[in-house]
């Protein structure tokens, strides 16, 4: 294909990606100059479409960044008044009392709320500022500058044939170009991973780790339902086959959060995580809420689980990496929003200051020493060694260790040091011939649901006539390698039926790639064991379409 020619727009900050790191950095930006011209891009086809965190807010970002959100009407109306942890069993439950947890995880002054329609709210203050935000653009490429700094990206690329040449109706979108450019596209962002990658920002920092986070919206019964009430579970179906847990939250109008996290490091590949999910809602302490309810709304995403280890360097040159895009969730707690908001408001102050002294395109330090040294930092620093301690003794050692390390780091000391995490998650994958496939139950249709049903309730669009987002390094490994060594764990990884092996008698199987299915949430890019996979993003606006998760 010929040299594409883009018009290039100039602002001081391009900013990609629209949830809680990218809107409080713009944000931040207007509030400490009103003359910065800046710029956010998101992929979703609207603020919000593509964020999916049924969320427990810990007020303390928003509190630093606006303090008078209250007053400007954002929408965290449900106060947690209740908080339950239990250890399940298959068929029984035990409660373990709040009051051994250290006080980090008490939840109470934390809301109950939808990110989702936090991050609408957050996008309005930032537009009667005066940002620009353009939602339904992905931003595809990287632009460098002549010094190998990152000067800009590619934005709105439409119109592409399936094999990649131009339809007819093309548009090779725009550069966007920034004195500095902030990269808060989440979980395994897709510009992150080539930054991270070129600039070999994960260098003495170990492997990054992950969850897959799936979640439905239930309406209930409203006799049922406890308005503020967080439950948290351990244990079964999972036992010993994977770390994980799941969440239920009551918010308002009769609706709850229902979602269950798997972490990645699972070994055995006939795990199936979207089925682990499914049949974690026929415990009865589950069913029983649900039994009459409605489901009305699906979706996945990855979760980052490393956390202070595991945080590259989030700077190189014209270009700082916020929020989850280097894994800012505290793993105990489930929450990283608070964290997300606090590094976009860092960064903002950093690039500000930056350039107010006339500097731009180079490295903003200012912004690392602050997320290190900062409320991020002690944050994430306390609970550093709960995933390494789960990964590798189990849960039981882990809750009475990782509870015990928790306290003593509150008190500011550890027994522990820093426990380095193992391998990435695509390696801790083992080999088929040592396990067991699982019979998972058939889903019901009344409180489980097979994937596809569930898919169509993430209202997940992609446009066909593109090509496909979800590109093999290697055409032959899913068959040559994977399915023989692995029993390609595709098929039951992804939570929305991208990936099937299709056998028929007297062919070959084939690997068939549904990228219309896919719900954004990057499992894929973390966990195929050959990792030969690459997420990149679709036409902007395509995806999931979440209404108020
Ligand atoms: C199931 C689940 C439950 C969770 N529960 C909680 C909780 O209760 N409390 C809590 O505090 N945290 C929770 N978290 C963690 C929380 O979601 C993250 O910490 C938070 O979303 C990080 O914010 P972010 O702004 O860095 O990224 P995100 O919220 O992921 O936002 C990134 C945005 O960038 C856009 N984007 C990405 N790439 C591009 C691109 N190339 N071009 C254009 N746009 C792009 C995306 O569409 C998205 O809108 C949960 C996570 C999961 C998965």
């Amino acid at each position: 294909m010929a040299e594409i020619e883009r018009e290039a727009m100039e602002y001081d900050v391009v900013i990609v990606g629209a949830g809680p790191a990218g809107l409080s950095a713009a944000i931040r930006l207007k509030q400490l100059d009103a003359d910065l011209n800046v710029v956010v891009l998101e992929k979703g086809s609207e603020v919000g479409a593509h964020i999916l965190s049924g969320a427990v807010l810990d007020p303390c970002g928003l509190d630093a960044l606006i303090p008078d959100w209250k007053e400007k009407g954002a929408p965290l109306n449900v106060p947690v008044k209740e908080d339950n942890f239990y250890m399940l069993g298959e068929a029984g439950k035990i409660r373990v009392p709040n009051w051994p947890m250290p006080p980090l995880m008490n939840n109470h002054g934390n809301y109950i709320v939808s990110m989702g329609n936090v991050c609408r709210w957050m996008a309005e203050q930032a537009e009667e500022m005066g940002v620009e935000i353009f939602p339904g653009m992905a931003c595809s490429e990287l632009v460098y500058g002549d010094g190998g700094e990152v000067k800009g990206v590619v934005a709105g690329e439409f119109g592409k044939n399936p094999d990649g040449t131009p339809g007819p109706s093309y548009e090779p979108g725009m550069e966007l170009h920034g004195k500095y450019v902030f990269l808060s596209e989440g979980v395994r962002g897709s510009l992150s991973k080539e930054v991270i990658a070129k600039y070999d920002l994960s260098k003495g920092h170990c492997p990054q780790k992950f969850g897959l986070g799936m979640k439905e919206i239930w309406e209930i019964d409203p006799a049922k339902h406890r308005e503020g009430t967080v439950t948290h579970t351990m244990g079964w179906p999972l036992g010993s086959n994977a770390g994980g847990g799941s969440f239920i939250y009551h918010l308002e109008n009769n609706q709850v959060y229902v979602g269950f996290v798997v972490h990645l490091n699972y070994e055995n590949p006939y795990l199936f995580p979207y089925m682990e999910f499914q049949r974690f809602k026929h415990h009865p302490i589950v069913a029983d809420l649900l039994e009459g309810g409605k489901r009305v709304a699906y979706g996945a995403r990855a979760i980052s689980e490393g956390g202070w280890q595991s945080m590259p360097k989030m700077v190189a040159p014209g270009v700082a990496l916020l929020g989850c895009s280097v894994g800012m969730v505290n793993v105990p707690r489930i929450k990283g929003n608070h964290n997300a908001m606090l590094s976009g408001k860092a960064a903002a102050e950093a690039a500000h200051a930056a350039i107010k002294a006339d500097r731009s395109g180079d490295e903003l330090a200012e912004y690392e020493t602050e997320v290190r040294q900062g409320a991020i930092g002690q944050d994430l620093k306390k609970v550093r060694n709960v995933k390494p301690m789960w990964s590798k003794w189990g849960l039981m050692p882990s809750l009475a260790l990782g509870g015990l390390d928790m306290w003593t780091n509150t008190l500011g000391f550890s027994l522990f040091g820093t426990l380095r995490h193992g391998k990435s998650d695509a390696a801790a994958t083992g080999e088929a011939a040592k396990f067991k496939p699982i019979d998972y139950p058939k889903p019901d249709g009344k409180i489980s649901f097979d994937r596809l049903t569930n898919v169509s309730f993430s209202f997940t669009n992609h446009e066909e006539e593109q090509p496909c987002h979800l590109q093999l390094k290697d055409a032959s490994v899913p068959i040559g390698v994977n399915l023989p060594k692995y029993a390609e764990p595709a098929q039951r990884y992804c939570p929305a039926g991208v990936y099937e092996v299709v056998e028929e008698e007297g062919k070959d199987p084939r690997f068939v790639i549904n990228f219309q299915n896919c719900v954004h949430c990057k499992t894929c890019d973390i966990k195929d064991p050959s990792q030969n996979i690459n997420w990149t993003t679709p036409q902007g606006g395509d995806g999931p379409n979440y209404p108020n998760m």
